[in-house]
């Protein structure tokens, strides 16, 4: 008999993400070496199978290559293709058993190339950074690469002393041996993959001003001045979301930034990576500032269950950015709204919010009109009940997954009216509606 593919996690991602069984923990320790830019690695994996079966997979690329594999300290056969690392346990698994994989590796991590660009495992001037979104994690360790998929994780790196390195949750030791450090990070709060990063370069840490949530920014001392500038409001900005969306998720928050230019900046959990060429002494970038912290409320604490949803973290920051404008003195969210709509009528208009596809999810009409969809829900409930409705969202759901229905069915709680005719034109219909008439305050 031959074995039948298996139904995709997610048909936007349909080679990525397995079943069979659900991951608790990660405990990653990793070795680096910046000048070769090669990565050594032990993964253990955690895990529960929710059914009995001969093999199940992880997501890793092929970049690394896979030394030894243990299921349950016991020696597992595996295969190693096109992106699956199938494993076969010495014995069969009985559905609810618990499962402790671990993975031997190594290899030049390299980004995974594809529809979404480079993302993953990449190599800088000098030292490392990593953006998984959406799919990249597995150019650096295995994983079950979903979002849906959400695990604690204990980062180990070890890499040349000079370097300072990051990853996600708190520093809970640190070793100087020699020529190397070891750096160890834990993160107890559940974490999907793409948000699992490591940040490595010749970089200082410094608390920055924000209380009370402790605040960190990792960069090249170069930037110390133009960085102290540009970020200068995020303090005032922590406190205005914590206000709009409730508390903040997480210990801590650190911005990276890097020395190389990126292109964009890049949300992970806990932490922000900008690049130098977002620091330029002017806060030319202070929109996106907004924009990432934003994600730590709704992105990484509120994760969608499937990439078709991707409006609930993009417009959600996107919208952010405005209320961030509107609160700090800039033009309003109703101008900025008014000003985005305008903008969209001259696009084409071939794009459905809540369903776009693969290729069009990170498109920048759907950044800004899911941020349109939440300044039309916003005129029509009001601001009170608006604001109410992001609080008991960010609350109910925080550290879980979620989906547009579930965002849909919230919202129809606080609306006397049905909203579905709203939900019809901002999310499931191509043509651009018209905003509400009377200006939202
Ligand atoms: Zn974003």
């Amino acid at each position: 008999m031959g074995s039948k593919p298996e139904q995709p996690i997610d048909p936007y991602l349909p080679q990525n993400g397995n079943r069979g069984y659900r991951v608790s923990r990660y405990e990653l320790e990793l070795q680096y070496k910046v000048v070769v830019n090669r990565l050594t690695g032990k993964a253990l994996i955690t895990a529960v199978t929710t059914e009995q079966r001969t093999r199940f997979a992880l997501d890793l690329a092929q970049t690394l290559q896979v030394s030894k594999v243990l299921v349950n300290g016991r020696r597992a056969k595996y295969a190693h293709q096109r992106g699956k690392l199938t494993i076969t346990p010495p014995q069969p698994i009985p559905a609810g058993g618990a499962i402790a994989v671990a993975i031997g590796y190594g290899g030049t991590p390299q980004p995974i190339r594809g529809q979404f660009g480079e993302v993953g495992w990449e190599e800088l001037a000098e030292g490392s950074m990593v953006a998984n979104q959406p799919n990249g994690a597995a150019s650096w360790f295995p994983c079950d690469d979903h979002p849906s998929s959400k695990a604690s994780y204990q980062i180990t790196i070890t890499t040349d002393s000079p370097f300072y390195a990051l990853a996600n949750g708190n520093l809970v030791r640190k070793q100087v041996k020699a020529s190397q450090t070891t750096w160890v990070y834990e993160q107890a709060v559940p974490m999907p993959s793409y948000l699992a990063t490591v940040q490595i370069g010749r970089y200082e840490r410094r608390r920055v001003k924000g209380e009370p949530v402790p605040m960190f920014v990792v960069a090249p001392p170069r930037l110390r001045a133009k960085f102290d500038h540009d970020f200068g409001r995020q303090a005032q900005m922590m406190t205005t979301f914590q206000k709009m969306f409730g508390p903040y998720p997480f210990a801590e928050y650190t911005v990276v930034v890097t020395d190389d230019e990126l292109e964009i900046p890049i949300e992970a959990q806990g932490i922000s990576i900008f690049g130098a060429n977002h620091c330029d002494g002017r806060r030319t970038s202070e929109r996106l500032v907004a924009h990432e912290l934003a994600h730590q409320w709704f992105g990484n604490s509120l994760t969608i269950r499937t990439w078709r949803d991707i409006w609930l973290h993009e417009g959600f920051a996107c919208y952010a950015e405005w209320l961030w404008s509107e609160s700090s003195g800039g033009p309003t969210a109703d101008q900025l709204a008014r000003a985005a709509r305008q903008n969209l009528a001259r696009q084409r208009q071939d794009i459905l919010i809540g369903d776009p596809g693969p290729d069009l999810m990170f498109d920048d009409r759907l950044y800004k009109r899911g941020a349109l969809t939440l300044h039309a829900l916003r005129a029509q409930l009001g601001d009170a009940k608006f604001y109410a409705l992001l609080y008991e969202w960010t609350a109910r759901y925080r550290y879980g997954s979620v989906t547009s229905d579930d965002f849909m069915l919230l919202a129809g709680r606080f609306s006397p009216l049905p909203l579905n005719p709203l939900w019809d034109a901002w999310l499931y219909t191509k043509k651009l509606p018209e905003l509400p008439a009377s200006a939202v305050r």
